[in-house]
């Protein structure tokens, strides 16, 4: 399964969970226009034609070197690299250990990765390196650039190791995000799924401000919704370890609702439907404050006041 990152709303896909060149929704095979550097990755952005989705393929980038054409160096620096034993004895400014091939039926100078680095003019050590298109061959990137700084003209070399997708989850089919996000709905702050954290907000009911997971949410209009309420059914577990105050609190509030007192180990937590509306989502509170939480129920209405208001 594909990793969903929150930030940014997309489904990341690992390298051995797709394809380089295959929609990783539907498996599509698709071509991809063009790649951006991005630091050691390259992006490549496509929409697929046959399911509409649309990501980035993403290619890990190993840096293998420079070769820089003798002709657009500067007459000085041309004069020292002119004849390869000279290449042999010198190095290139200020950098002792630079000692680039000369490749003569080319004419350029070739910098190796130990001598160079990504992004960098091997010639002059400026960062102003002004790229252009790259052209791919086999698993490897070739970038030509001009530095701003010296005027030298060179390519950069790398290898290109496919390294996943990640597809943005509102451009994918509705049914294959519910396969991969599960059912969610709306509570009160925002929308909730599966294994969410949730505070329930009844005032007069059994459960009041009692923390508790998602188990399973039941759509209203599906099959699965079996009850004859007007919203989506959530399912949540409410069991916990609560302070024996807490435990007080949830069987009074469980005698008013019922009528009569039941000891707290017959009060049914475990699965409970609650209406939507009538949850907070608290997925990612603290340790301690979830502590504060199961402690009493004013801490609960304090924290649940604040999770509406501020963390909305
Ligand atoms: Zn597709
Ligand atoms: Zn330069």
């Amino acid at each position: 399964m594909p990793r969903y990152d929150i930030e940014t709303n997309e489904l990341v896909y690992t390298s051995a969970e797709s394809e380089p060149f295959g929609c990783p929704v539907c498996g599509a095979e698709q071509a991809y226009d063009e790649s951006n550097l991005l630091c050691i990755r390259l992006q490549s952005p496509w929409k697929c034609p046959e399911c509409g989705a649309t990501g980035s393929a993403y290619d890990k980038l190993t840096f293998d070197g420079h070769r820089v054409a003798l002709a657009t160096l500067s007459p000085e620096m041309r004069q020292e690299f002119a004849a390869d034993e000279t290449i042999r004895k010198h190095c290139l400014i200020a950098k002792d250990t630079v000692m680039p091939t000369y490749e003569e039926t080319t004419n350029e100078l070739f910098f190796s990765k130990e001598e160079s680095a990504g992004n960098i003019c091997p010639v002059c050590g400026s960062g102003e390196l002004d790229y252009g298109m790259a052209e791919h061959f086999d698993d490897g990137i070739v970038y030509p650039w001009n530095c701003g700084d010296c005027g030298s003209a060179g390519k950069e070399y790398g290898t290109v190791a496919f390294d996943g997708h990640n597809v943005e989850v509102c451009t994918m089919p509705v049914e294959k995000q519910a396969a991969f996000l599960g059912v969610r709905t709306i509570c009160i702050n925002r929308q909730i799924g599966k294994d969410d954290l949730v505070l329930s907000a009844v005032e007069d009911g059994s459960f009041p401000c009692l923390p508790g997971r998602v188990k399973d949410i039941d759509m209203l209009g599906t099959q699965v919704h079996t009850t004859g309420n007007t919203t989506d059914d959530v399912h949540v577990d409410f069991t916990g370890d609560y302070s024996d105050r807490r435990k007080r609190e949830i069987i009074e509030a469980d005698a008013r609702r019922r009528g009569c007192e039941i000891p707290f180990e017959e009060i049914c937590l475990d699965d409970v439907i609650m209406d939507p509306s009538c949850l907070i989502c608290i997925s990612g509170i603290g340790e301690q404050t979830l502590r504060a939480v199961m402690e009493s129920e004013e801490n609960a209405l304090r924290y649940a006041v604040k999770a509406v208001l501020v963390m909305r």
